[in-house]
């Protein structure tokens, strides 16, 4: 691509200009482009956070995520170590802020952050969100996946595809992606859930996914193929569909990532988490989002820190389905 294309990128502040822990904190430091602005009309990718945890079962606090991922993300870098890519030249990103919550009312709150982002997809951003409990990830999808059911790669310890909670309650962050099936918005022979482990209710959760095709790959099983062979795998199913991409950070292991609601023990490093997500690059890749940090569990910072660092390796794999085909 041509100098003029990317001249007008927005382009994060680099901390060698102003300190990082200097000035209002921004996703990666990009500009707060807020509704309304007309610059945002450019914006390819829009980083965005859902300050909301009211599906969360047991222990709370992810509604604070995005503060906190905000300022870790201060401490992110341009371009990617390994691949060279550098997100902010591929596309335009912009911090599009947070999405509006009621947290005292979990079916308005789903209504209102469907509405932001049907906006955020009817403006033709891909959005790469920051939660927040994994049940942000129903409203999304109901915005992303209203054509067409989209394929999904799901990195998490569990399936999210429980029926209901507490006497039948369908909607908690343990539900969302049997409602987005149910809800025609995903193909469940589309999808494909990583990692999932830990004590079990029943399992009818993941004979009810296998049961509609969903492919789910228990941790013993990726530990054992490993990354290569598994991302292969789940490419070849999604093939050239629409895909969006949910990353729980309960998928890495507590001793990396203690700080979220529901953690199980013996998952993978934060170096094979990478790994796995550079295994999305060149995907048809819709929007992605990072859920369950949990601030009040995260004294440290050092599962946020986890968390940003894996938004930019989703950053990153967003930006690699922008580029240009070579001719
Ligand atoms: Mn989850
Ligand atoms: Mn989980």
């Amino acid at each position: 691509m041509g100098e003029a294309m990317t001249e007008n990128r927005f382009q994060p502040v680099s901390g060698s200009d102003v300190p990082r822990f200097a000035d209002i904190a921004t996703f990666m430091r990009l500009p707060h482009v807020k509704a309304g602005d007309p610059t945002r009309a450019d914006v390819d990718i829009g980083l965005i956070g859902v300050p909301w945890d009211g599906g969360t079962t047991n222990r709370p606090g992810a509604r604070h995520g995005p503060r906190q991922l905000r300022d870790l993300s201060t401490m992110i870098r341009a371009v990617h170590p390994a691949t060279g890519i550098n997100p902010f030249k591929a596309c335009n990103c912009a911090d599009l802020g947070d999405a509006p919550v009621n947290p005292a009312d979990v079916a308005d709150a789903l209504e209102r952050v469907t509405a932001f982002y049907k906006q955020v997809h009817a403006d033709h951003i891909r959005p790469l969100t920051a939660g927040g409990d994994h049940l942000v990830s129903l409203p999304i999808l109901r915005a992303l996946g209203r054509e067409r059911p989209l394929a999904m790669i799901h990195f998490d310890a569990h399936t999210d595809l429980f029926d209901s909670y507490f006497g039948g309650f369908r909607y908690t962050h343990g539900t969302p992606f049997r409602r987005a099936i149910e809800e025609g918005l995903l193909d469940p022979k589309k999808v494909v859930q990583i990692g999932i482990r830990g004590t079990m209710y029943d399992g009818e959760d993941i004979e009810w996914g296998r049961a509609h095709g969903v492919r789910i790959v228990m941790i013993e099983e990726l530990m054992e193929r490993g990354h290569k062979a598994v991302m292969e795998e789940a490419r070849q199913i999604v093939g050239d569909h629409p895909t969006y991409v949910s990353f729980d950070i309960d998928f890495i292991d507590p001793c990396y990532a203690p700080g979220t609601g529901t953690p199980e023990i013996g998952g993978p490093s934060t170096f094979e988490a990478q790994q796995l997500v550079r295994g999305l690059y060149g995907l048809n890749l819709v929007g992605a989002d990072l859920v369950e940090v949990s601030p009040p569990f995260d004294p440290s910072a050092g599962t946020a820190w986890v968390g940003v660092s894996i938004m930019f390796e989703l950053l990153c794999a967003l930006a690699t389905s922008e580029l240009p085909q070579e001719n």
